[in-house]
């Protein structure tokens, strides 16, 4: 429970209307996407809620609530807008939760520099629509780019579904203004590069809340592409469109969208199009056109030397338009099913045996009715895979049981062959305890040390990312 009094610190701080109390107001800020909080509130079993919401509209007021924060001992979680599919956000009563939605200023768009200054609570589809009514791009497309935030986008470490010429944010971003838990605001980036001791930049990219707000972020930008085409293949296996992918990226092209569906999705996704058994390699290529001509003639022979023939290029089209669409849990609860997307990576030696792995283990639980998967960003030293599984029971507790089953048996898997555990969707409470994984028992002592040292109080999103002590 939060201190009366603290509520009415902040309420002289920030005025009522920034400070919410009541359950019906915390409501829709009780939890982040992540399944697990989704179908435990709608079992009934889940009923936290943070002691209060508190929405600031400046920097100012953001360090004004640290420093109040950091007097009275009170825990804080930051919020942008509750997308993240970890559980980064599962605050009780003694949390205060920063929302920061309201801190949705553009600050700047610089034309000459190709940068853009946007508060952290700004909406991605608002920030992207800035720049691009002056011919630019961020390029950075989550499938959740109408429901994100760039700060959240930065403190996920996220990565768009164009990545693979755009980058991911940590490839875009120019410079971060962050709050410490103390309130002090420090700034980090101040040029196209520095050689300046370690990049403290990247203390808060991937940080989920745990060091510090973010409330500033200047993302390096792109000018729009004069051309866009699509070329869509089958592949007549995993490893034929993997090892078309690997040629691909290894010449130097760069389509920004590579994806390629095992043939269980190919079915799912594109039955019209698919043909028996076979999956599919899906490219957008985009840029100068001249580039666009050269990659895409160079990609049909790389794909031809790998045995993939063409598909019809309409299925690029079709992603293209439905490619963000957010699901509805409760409709799947409803209906006794349990669906969760879990996206690893591997080099290109290692990613076969995973996704064989992974599907092997997760077709073998008891209660899952599919499991599959796809690649959808791919880099010189191998690719990710997003697997997506479904369990099925009327019982929410077994249903419980056969989603962390899926998770343990895909971490393991990929761990098993050396992958990274978690591509882009961040930790959160899902992931902590594979966190080792990537980082090792030391890599984990030496996070938490850092963490120790940036919030001595432990005041920031306690309980996420790192693993309980
Ligand atoms: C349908 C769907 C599709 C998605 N697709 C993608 C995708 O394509 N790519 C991808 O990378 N992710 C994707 N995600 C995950 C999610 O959208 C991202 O993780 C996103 O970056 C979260 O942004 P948010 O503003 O909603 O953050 P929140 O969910 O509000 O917070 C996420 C975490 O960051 C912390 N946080 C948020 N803002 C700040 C801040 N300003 N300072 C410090 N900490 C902060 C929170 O405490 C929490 O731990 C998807 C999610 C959904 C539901």
């Amino acid at each position: 429970m939060l201190d009366s009094s603290l509520i009415t610190s902040l309420t002289d701080l920030l005025g009522a209307d920034q400070v919410l109390t009541s359950d019906e107001q915390v409501a829709d800020r009780r939890h982040d996407y992540w399944v697990l909080s989704h179908l435990r509130s709608w079992a009934g079993v889940f009923t936290g809620r943070p002691g209060a919401v508190v929405r600031p509209q400046s920097t100012q007021e953001v360090q004004a609530i640290m420093r109040l924060a950091s007097k009275t001992n009170t825990a804080v979680v930051p919020f942008g807008l509750g997308s993240g599919v970890c559980g980064g956000v599962q605050p009780d009563q003694s949390v205060l939760l920063l929302d920061l939605s309201m801190l949705n200023q553009i600050h700047a768009i610089d034309e000459v520099n190709l940068t853009a200054t946007f508060a952290a609570g700004v909406n991605g589809l608002v920030a992207e629509e800035a720049v691009a009514a002056k011919g630019l791009t961020i390029g950075h497309w989550p499938q959740s780019i109408a429901v994100s935030t760039v700060g959240g986008w930065v403190s996920t470490r996220a990565a768009g579904q164009f990545s693979t010429a755009y980058g991911n944010i940590e490839d875009m971003v120019y410079s971060l203004e962050v709050v410490l838990p103390s309130g002090e605001l420090v700034t980090l980036g101040c040029a196209p590069r520095a050689a300046a001791g370690p990049d403290l930049r990247h203390l808060f990219l991937g940080a989920e809340g745990v060091m510090g707000v973010v409330t500033s972020v200047t993302l390096a930008l792109h000018r729009q592409a004069e051309q866009r085409t699509y070329r869509v293949f089958h592949t007549p296996s995993l490893a034929a469109g993997l090892e078309a992918q690997r040629l691909i990226m290894q010449a130097g092209w760069m389509p920004p969208v590579v994806r390629q569906y095992d043939a269980r999705e190919t079915r799912r996704n594109f039955k019209e199009w698919s043909v028996k058994g076979d999956g599919m390699l899906m490219m957008v290529h985009e840029g100068p056109a001249g580039r666009v001509a050269a990659e895409v003639e160079a990609v049909d022979a790389l794909a031809a030397e790998c045995g993939l023939t063409r598909a019809d290029d309409q299925v690029a089209a079709h992603w293209m338009e439905n490619r963000n669409h957010v699901p509805s849990w409760e409709e799947l609860f409803d209906q006794g099913l349990v669906v969760d997307t879990i996206e690893i990576s591997g080099s290109w030696t290692t990613i076969e045996a995973i996704y064989d792995q992974a599907i092997a283990d997760v077709s073998a639980l008891e209660g899952v009715v599919a499991v599959s998967a796809h690649s959808s960003h791919a880099y010189r030293t191998g690719v990710n895979l997003y697997f997506t599984f479904a369990g099925v029971s009327d019982d929410p507790q077994v249903l419980e049981s056969i989603y962390l089953a899926c998770w343990h048996a895909v971490m393991e898997a990929t761990a098993a062959h050396d992958g990274g555990v978690a591509h882009h969707h961040g930790i959160g409470r899902v992931r902590k305890n594979y966190l080792v994984h990537d980082l090792g028992e030391t890599g984990v002592a030496l996070l938490r040390t850092v963490k120790n040292a940036v919030d001595p109080q432990g005041l920031m999103n306690p309980g996420n990312l790192l693993p309980d002590a």
